[in-house]
């Protein structure tokens, strides 16, 4: 099925996307940036709509969303796509279309009524869009989630936040929570590393802000990777940056491992990520998570207040919960930011 996109314009003989910051301007018969938008005939298709290359029963905090519903199953879904083109994906055979067409965008259809299905089958408290990047799958997303909303099950973004103030608009509308990367707080890095235009870093703390302003739950996510944004002041400016939006936002920090086009460069170690631990405390975080690396460090919710252990976590699995259907720390009361 050819699904007529949303947000877009025509401009003359061209098509003008308005879902990503590219912008991209599309002449009759070719594809944005993402590979994953048509211009057919003057009208933009979505060439992914319905077509999931990934579905699996993942528990929330796999997202990572650790302040929203903790211990609940989330069924994620991906297209095939991504506006971005970061040399570090991990996800790169799913994320990066170019080439692949066939593969990813010839697969059987899936839709939105069948997801929620799955969801509800799965005892899943909520639907993740996830894997890829679900804003170029947009019109999917929304039309799953707002089903969705029907049979009271929440859904959950995460993204690389590249999307255009419109987009997060339309998404406040359904989204119950974001995990957005922020990949680091060089415009540079953007550009060089991951193919964003320059100035793209500041449309993202805009979105985020946004976010934020419209009061949908807001987890952040940065991967540090060796030499390119693990410095001491990056990591300073990061946490001043979402400490400033609010110090209740958990900030998950994740390591790198070798990948796609980085293959060159070593893990993060997990000395590296308890200096950016240290900084986000000292910048006065709360809550502060460390991924993608066996630690003890950073995978615990304890109490800002008292300091008493609220969540405990083995992995992604939560052993002891003492917020659940609360919210509130039993030992002191302090309202735990989050959902629970
Ligand atoms: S989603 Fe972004 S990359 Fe894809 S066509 Fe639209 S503007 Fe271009």
């Amino acid at each position: 099925m050819s699904k007529k996109a949303l947000f877009y314009h025509k401009e003359s003989e061209f098509i003008r996307c308005d879902l990503c910051f590219h912008g991209c301007r599309i002449k009759k018969a070719e594809k944005g940036i993402c590979g994953v938008r048509e211009n057919r005939g003057g009208v933009l298709i979505s060439l992914n709509y319905a077509k999931l290359v990934a579905t699996a029963r993942d528990p929330i905090e796999k997202k990572p969303l650790y302040h929203f519903y903790p211990a609940t199953y989330a069924y994620s879904i991906a297209a095939a796509g991504c506006g971005l083109k970061c040399k570090f994906c991990q996800n790169w055979t799913i994320s990066q279309v170019q080439g692949r067409e066939k593969e990813l965008l010839s697969l059987p259809e899936v839709q939105p009524q069948e997801v929620v299905e799955a969801a509800l089958n799965y005892n899943c408290a909520s639907i993740a869009y996830t894997y890829t990047e679900p804003t170029v799958f947009i019109e999917y997303v929304l039309d799953t989630a707002f089903l969705a909303k029907e049979y009271h099950i929440l859904n959950v973004f995460i993204s690389n936040g590249f999307m255009q103030k419109e987009v997060v608009k339309e998404l406040a509308n359904c989204i119950d929570a974001f995990n957005i990367d922020l990949k680091s707080f060089s415009d540079r890095f953007y550009s060089k590393i991951c193919g964003a235009e320059e100035g793209s870093l500041l449309k993202i703390l805009d979105n985020l802000a946004a976010i934020k302003e419209k009061d949908i739950w807001l987890e952040i996510t940065t991967l540090f990777i060796p030499s390119l944004n693990d410095s001491p002041r990056e990591m300073r400016q990061i946490a001043k940056f979402i400490a400033q939006l609010d110090k209740n936002i958990p900030w998950h920090i994740s390591a790198f491992y070798p990948s796609y086009k980085l293959l060159n460069l070593p893990p993060t170690s997990s000395e590296v990520l308890k200096v950016a631990y240290d900084i986000g405390k000292e910048e006065g975080l709360r809550f502060i998570y460390i991924g993608n690396i066996v630690t003890k460090l950073g995978s615990n919710t304890y109490c800002p207040f008292c300091h008493n252990l609220l969540v405990e976590r083995e992995g992604f699995w939560v052993v002891k919960n003492l917020l659940e259907g609360r919210g509130n720390c039993p030992y002191c009361g302090l309202k735990i930011a989050g959902r629970f």
